[in-house]
């Protein structure tokens, strides 16, 4: 089970990890360390399940190959819901929603694959060698174009009935936040309206400068405006501020970790808990204590990382480990 690599060594691939995007599926190895040794990516066939399947096999083989090793421990994230009894997923960004991937992929492959929650794996992979190592109860809060989260306690992802990770994206922002903030009740994809996710993610903080400043504004616009002391920007970044501080106080109130590690696009913003830390504090209840308030040490293939990790955990079982 190894490859050469720069011409002057022999590696040891240890495991590896599949990325499901709706834009891409990204293929990862792993060595001793858990470092990257290398990666391949193939734009998301979208159209239907099928091709779907084709390419989610071929990069797939592509590890098992790249490895030499048909017994690799491999993990897949998927972004979205997968039932840990039946297999079946619900996802809004591939086309998986009602079919059977795990069944899918043994069929065509020939054996078991671990499968878990994208969010799940990343805050697996920040408690164990990241952000969130020696806590007890870590989340990881992704702040993407979406919002979405994950919980590990004491190294281990909990037992969750429906294969859930924590859907803080899809909870309702509370009534007074958005009150105060001027703002009104947006439906969200999901079917549901008001949630988190609307006004908290990138894609949210957009649509709080469009609808406060009146002109379409991309995310990252507001954040290098405000960087360089642009009062309208500043003033919809500080209404985003105040809003992902009441996302960070659901996540206490109902789960009450010792540390939240923040990931996605957002959490590269200069001086991300040096605004959130007070706001957050702000809103504390009683005289409850501040969890740490971290930003990931994996970066964007925290993920995979955490994929990876739980696959080798796995030891070749079926049962969705994340
Ligand atoms: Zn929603």
């Amino acid at each position: 089970m190894t490859i050469p690599r720069e011409g002057a060594h022999r590696t040891e691939i240890r495991c590896g990890a599949i990325d499901l995007g709706g834009t891409k599926i990204e293929a990862r190895l792993f060595g001793a360390e858990m470092e990257t040794l290398e990666t391949q990516r193939m734009p998301t066939p979208v159209g239907d399940f099928d091709s779907f399947m084709a390419g989610l096999a071929h990069q797939t083989g592509w590890l098992l190959e790249r490895a030499g090793n048909p017994d690799l421990p491999i993990g897949i994230g998927i972004p979205g819901l997968m039932d840990p009894e039946t297999g079946v997923c619900f996802a809004s960004n591939i086309p998986v929603s009602g079919r059977n991937v795990r069944d899918a992929l043994r069929q065509r492959l020939g054996r078991n694959f671990t499968f878990g929650n994208d969010c799940m794996s990343f805050a697996y992979s920040e408690a164990h060698g990241g952000a969130g190592e020696g806590f007890q109860a870590v989340v990881g809060l992704i702040l993407g174009t979406g919002l979405a989260a994950g919980f590990c306690v004491d190294g281990r992802v909990p037992p969750r009935h429906n294969g859930m990770a924590v859907e803080i994206g899809h909870v309702g922002m509370p009534a007074h936040a958005l009150s105060s903030a001027g703002l009104p009740v947006w439906p969200c994809g999901c079917g549901k309206s008001g949630c988190i996710e609307r006004y908290v993610s990138g894609s949210g903080l957009a649509a709080i400068g469009r609808h406060v400043l009146g002109r379409p504004l991309e995310a990252a616009e507001i954040v290098e405006s405000s960087a360089k002391g642009d009062p309208d920007a500043t003033r919809v970044l500080d209404i985003w501020t105040g809003l992902a501080a009441e996302c960070l106080l659901v996540l206490q109130l109902v789960l009450d970790p010792d540390c939240i590690v923040l990931g996605g696009g957002l959490s590269k913003m200069d001086g991300i808990l040096d605004r959130l830390t007070p706001a957050f504090r702000s809103r504390l209840l009683g005289h409850t204590r501040l969890p740490a308030l971290v930003l990931a040490r994996h970066g964007d293939s925290s993920g995979a990382r955490g994929m990876a990790l739980l696959a080798l955990d796995a030891d070749g079982k079926e049962t969705p480990a994340g």
